[in-house]
């Protein structure tokens, strides 16, 4: 039992962790618990296709339910884990139990950043991260007419698109002066409000919002800074995530926004691991400190930790991508462009197909495209070179 793998969490990192191990050649026990009642699904489909009825929910498993007891992974649904006591080794569950570990891995993902104003907590103000948020939204879409989103990042924009191709009304007030500002350049927040507008979203930036306004326990309207209420029967929050740090912060592990680890995925306690979008790591490559929330980490810094605890040496230090779809048009990120001092536009934007390379000090960091799956995967090869003309395909 001492030697028992314990994975908090069963999302894309705590399944795939799981599942390297197993691939690994480790033949101890492996016990997944997740406070969710789903096998691990992957959660990009659950603001695009899945809430747009395109998509039936056991497409979005990871792995079918069989899978699990296939590999001889414990996986436990429904149960979430409240405590930590490194000392002794063990877990306190929700239910009263207690279960033991001789290795333990925090793989606990984020929740939605809550809105921090009145009305906050009427019927009808929503967010998106699971699937039981997306069949509670969905209903509540089969009937609304009105939909208000609070913030202009990526969640909010995907949900806006699927909103619209839904035929609902749809308004997205977004604080900042451009949408997705804190993760793209001008050209691209420039690309994305014509983009919307163009499919009927009302995209209002520089926009503060006071309250949200009810009537009776339910949503009615948004209440904004100039005293103007847009009315609403659904009001999605999307301001972003917070990680789900405290189970280790409260066990008395280094935390940082974020559980910090270092390349092997190893926490400041040596029998404790974590991944994905719930730590924050070092980065050589960015000369800086990350707390990603991607696919492509969940999956590869579990694989890091998998390695870790099957005794081999690694060192994470990813390049980072990431895609978003909204209509018809795919993003795809690779690398992290903040920090740029210039920036290269290929293509042109007006015929949704083009991409904006990051350049720092004429070296190239990061490579938004637009429907230009060639210049993504080539960006991911040459990122870190010199820039020049010939280093990317055409749009
Ligand atoms: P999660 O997948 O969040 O899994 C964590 C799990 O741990 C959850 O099931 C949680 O309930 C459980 N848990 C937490 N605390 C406990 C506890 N104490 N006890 C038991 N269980 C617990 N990424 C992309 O790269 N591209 C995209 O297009 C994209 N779109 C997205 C769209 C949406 C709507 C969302 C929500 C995310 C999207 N992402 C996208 C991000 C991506 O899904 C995440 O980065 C990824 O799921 C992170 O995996 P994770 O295992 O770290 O966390």
């Amino acid at each position: 039992m001492g030697k028992a793998v314990v994975i908090v969490g069963g999302g894309q990192a705590g399944a795939q962790v799981a599942q390297s191990l197993r691939q690994g050649g480790f033949d101890g026990p492996i016990r997944l618990i997740g406070d969710e009642p789903h096998v691990p699904y992957q959660r990009p489909p659950l603001s695009k296709k899945f809430l747009l009825g395109e998509m039936a929910e056991d497409g979005l498993f990871l792995r079918p339910p069989a899978f699990y007891d296939a590999q001889m992974i414990d996986f436990i649904p429904g149960t979430l884990v409240t405590r930590i006591d490194p000392a002794a080794k063990r877990l306190s569950l929700a239910n009263g139990d207690t279960m033991d570990y001789g290795t333990l891995v925090l793989a606990t993902g984020t929740r939605a950043r809550p809105l921090p104003l009145p009305g906050a907590d009427l019927d009808g103000v929503v967010s998106l991260r699971s699937i039981a948020d997306v069949n509670d939204i969905r209903a509540r879409f089969a009937t609304a007419r009105n939909l208000v989103i609070i913030g202009a990042g990526y969640i909010g924009l995907e949900v806006a698109a699927v909103a619209r191709l839904s035929g609902l009304d749809v308004t997205v007030l977004e604080a900042e002066d451009r949408p997705l500002k804190r993760v793209v350049s001008p050209a691209l927040s420039a690309y994305y409000s014509d983009l919307h507008a163009r499919n009927g979203v009302r995209l209002r930036v520089g926009t503060g919002v006071l309250s949200i306004e009810g009537q009776d326990g339910k949503v009615t309207g948004v209440l904004l800074r100039d005293g103007e209420t847009v009315p609403a029967d659904v009001v999605l929050v999307a301001i972003g995530a917070l990680p789900n740090d405290e189970l280790a912060r409260e066990a008395g592990l280094d935390v940082d926004n974020g559980i910090l680890v270092d390349g092997g995925g190893q926490t400041s306690d040596e029998a404790i691991y974590a991944c994905g979008d719930c730590t924050r790591f070092h980065s050589a490559r960015y000369d800086r400190s990350v707390r990603m929330e991607s696919v492509q980490n969940a999956i590869d810094q579990a694989k890091a930790v998998a390695q870790s605890i099957l005794g081999q040496d690694v060192d994470y230090d990813p390049l980072p991508w990431f895609w978003s779809d909204q209509y018809a048009v795919k993003l795809q990120i690779a690398g992290l462009s903040e920090g740029y001092d210039d920036t290269k536009t290929v293509g042109d934007p007006s015929s949704d197909k083009f991409y904006v390379a990051y350049l720092k000090n004429n070296q190239l960091i990061a490579v938004d495209s637009v429907n230009a799956p060639r210049s993504h995967m080539m960006a991911r090869r040459v990122i870190g070179e010199t820039w020049r003309d010939d280093l990317l395909p055409d749009a």
